[in-house]
């Protein structure tokens, strides 16, 4: 047999262009905290559809200035879903907040909202203060109905878009709600890690439409300082700042968002070859014990960050493949089985679905610059495994 490169389950693509962006800005005055920082918010902010475009570190990084600007503190209670990636409750701990997990959809593998309202319903009013909702592979939450729910109760939602920028819902007036709009979610986050649909290598982006959030989460980006006359206390001449609050070093260098805009350029063909890998496997697989996900539908612009699929004997064929030189990969172990999480002193977690979708969950090779021929082999080898 031909020895093969190995394919991972997803991978960056970095064109002439990308080279020749971030080349330009090794020549130029501002390594960080120059123009293209908001070049990048801007572009980014119109590709979503949201007003205001905050560009940080990483994802991680951007979950945490969320919590921060939200109030999140050692008295907050959040739930979010256990199939997802610990950052998306990691947030959270950081500011001292407890987190619940409420179990997935088996379809949607989205946090279940029946499950949400129920539990909201039977607990006393102001035991919650939020939701962490996530897009889990790029599928996006129905964020109109999740809305509704937090709005019955008081809570703040924060999207974790980290799987789905391009995606899209649609609303009850018909409306194509796309992540991170800020059209339900007080805020969202997205990730330009290099497996994410835009790679930064490093990366992170957080979108609102609320302007003094935005104000806010720019501050905490940069150790909470302040050069706005409007906020000083005094201003002894053209040097003076003032820090005002408690803020962090998050911010994206201009390198990194030279690559971002450069590949931001390419996210709607991205999106669109995505969804074309992603018909091909759910054509090839149709007659095979396989359960694939979602089911196909219409009103939902699936984003693909990862293509899962739900199998018995799932570590022989997560083997089998690995023999073969595919690298398959399981998202996720959930969350609250995470020795951390469970060595905290939190009430039980009931997560049936999750945990049976954990024992039979894998994830097939998903990115844009995978040939038809590469994908063919993946295909051929699971029906080989099945033979
Ligand atoms: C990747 C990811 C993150 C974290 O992003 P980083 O940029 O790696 O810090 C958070 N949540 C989800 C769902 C992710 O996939």
């Amino acid at each position: 047999m031909i020895v093969r490169k190995p394919i991972p389950y997803g991978r960056q693509f970095i064109s002439k262009e990308d080279k020749e962006a971030v080349l330009k800005v090794l020549d130029a005055d501002f390594l960080t905290t120059g123009p293209l920082v908001a070049e990048f918010e801007v572009k980014f902010a119109a590709y979503v559809g949201a007003k205001y475009a905050v560009a940080v570190s990483n994802g991680t990084t951007a979950l945490h200035l969320c919590a921060l600007t939200l109030g999140v503190n050692k008295d907050s209670h959040i739930i979010t879903s256990p199939i997802t990636f610990a950052a998306s409750a990691n947030c959270i701990r950081y500011c001292g907040g407890k987190v619940s997990f409420i179990d997935i959809h088996p379809d949607t593998l989205l946090i279940d909202l029946n499950i949400l309202e129920t539990t909201l319903k039977e607990n006393p009013p102001n035991t919650y203060d939020g939701v962490v909702s996530v897009d889990f592979a790029g599928y996006p939450v129905d964020l109109e109905r999740l809305r509704h729910i937090c709005d019955e109760h008081d809570l703040w939602i924060i999207e974790d878009s980290c799987h789905a920028p391009g995606g899209y819902f649609t609303d009850s007036s018909k409306v194509m709600q796309y992540c991170g709009n800020g059209a339900y979610a007080n805020l969202a986050i997205f990730s330009f890690h290099p497996v994410k649909h835009i790679a930064c290598g490093e990366g992170g982006m957080i979108t609102t439409n609320d302007k003094s959030t935005y104000e806010s989460l720019k501050r905490l980006r940069s150790h909470g300082i302040t050069r706005d006359s409007n906020l000083l206390s005094e201003n002894h001449g053209g040097w003076y700042y003032e820090m005002i609050e408690l803020g962090y070093n998050y911010r994206l260098p201009d390198i990194l968002c030279a690559l971002g805009i450069s590949q931001l350029g390419r996210a709607e063909e991205n999106i669109k070859r995505r969804r074309e890998i992603a018909r091909r496997y759910d054509t090839c697989f149709k007659d095979l014990p396989i359960i694939v996900h979602p089911p196909l539908h219409q009103e939902i612009g699936h984003a693909y960050h990862l293509y899962v699929i739900e199998v018995d004997r799932r570590k022989s064929l997560y083997d089998y493949l690995r023999d073969a030189n595919i690298f398959a990969q399981i998202h996720y172990i959930p969350v609250h089985l995470q020795p951390y999480y469970q060595s905290l002193d939190s009430d039980p977690v009931i997560a049936p679905v999750s945990e049976k979708y954990y024992d039979r969950c894998i994830s097939l090779p998903m990115y844009p610059s995978l040939s038809d021929a590469e994908q063919d082999y993946v295909i051929h080898s699971v029906k080989k495994f099945y033979e």
